[in-house]
């Protein structure tokens, strides 16, 4: 996997609060282009809430997010108002996140699913969106379904175009969060091949999951969170055969 010496984003000094809940107390991590981090840690440690903050649906209290190509994103110099909210929209442009449940608009068909992002939110036209979503639709083995509703699907296929919507609008970075835990156990290895085929083909992606089979398979890095703060991290080889803290060795001993 190549990687520039720059980390494709680089994220300081994370801090969240909900009221009085204190989420995420000063995260620092980066991710490389083509590389893939995955999160783990116990349910409430604050994981969504880092993606939901780097896809820009959440307002930090602080932190810096820099991307590689120098683009900056200071929360703390500007936490309220309209430019907070255009910097929000900054950083939705460069990510696109894939959630728990797939999130589909039920009256409208595959392809127009995939679409949509493409032609409404980044303005793409539609010719050129419509080849895309064939061509990923194709990729991830759903080209038969462009024109099925997300009902007529099972939920790994309806998992899968959520992929594929994710992938059509062309991130920089791909945020999964929790994306096979929502599914039946018999469809959770289909759609862990397809993130498994995207890790193998360079996409960077940051992926929450309580899968650490599969973390031990594709991550290049994996980061535990308790509490609000990165309490280790590690290369998935070091980090699940010999944790060097106590906090993570419990978590794993319940988790494996
Ligand atoms: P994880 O992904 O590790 O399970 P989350 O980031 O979802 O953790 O949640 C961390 C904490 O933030 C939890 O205590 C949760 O209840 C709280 N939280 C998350 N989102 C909100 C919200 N929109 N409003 C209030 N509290 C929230």
């Amino acid at each position: 996997m190549s990687h520039t010496d720059a980390p494709l984003l680089a994220v300081t000094g994370l801090r969240k609060s909900f009221g009085d809940n204190l989420v995420l107390d000063g995260v620092d991590f980066a991710v490389g282009r083509g590389e893939v981090v995955c999160l783990i840690g116990p349910s409430g440690s604050g994981k969504t809430t880092v993606l939901r903050c780097l896809n820009g649906l959440e307002a930090p209290d602080a932190g810096v997010v820099t991307f590689s190509d120098g683009q900056t994103q200071d929360f703390a110099a500007l936490a309220k108002g309209k430019e907070a909210r255009q910097q929000r929209a900054a950083l939705r442009d460069r990510s696109a996140m894939v959630f728990q449940h797939h999130n589909l608009f039920p009256h409208l068909t595959v392809l127009e699913n995939v679409i949509e992002g493409p032609v409404h939110a980044r303005g793409v036209a539609r010719d050129a969106a419509v080849a895309d979503a064939e061509r990923l639709l194709a990729r991830v083995g759903l080209a038969e379904k462009r024109d099925a509703y997300p009902h007529e699907l099972s939920g790994g296929q309806q998992q899968r175009v959520g992929i594929v919507r994710a992938l059509a609008l062309a991130p920089d970075v791909l945020l999964f969060d929790e994306p096979t835990s929502a599914l039946d156990p018999e469809l959770v290895g289909e759609v862990l091949l397809v993130l498994k085929e995207l890790a193998d083909e360079g996409w960077t992606m940051v992926i929450v999951t309580h899968e650490l089979g599969f973390a031990r398979q594709v991550a290049d890095e994996v980061v535990f969170f308790d509490g609000g703060v990165i309490v280790e991290r590690g290369h998935p080889r070091d980090l699940f055969t010999a944790p060097t803290n106590e906090r993570t060795r419990r978590f794993l001993d319940r988790i494996l």
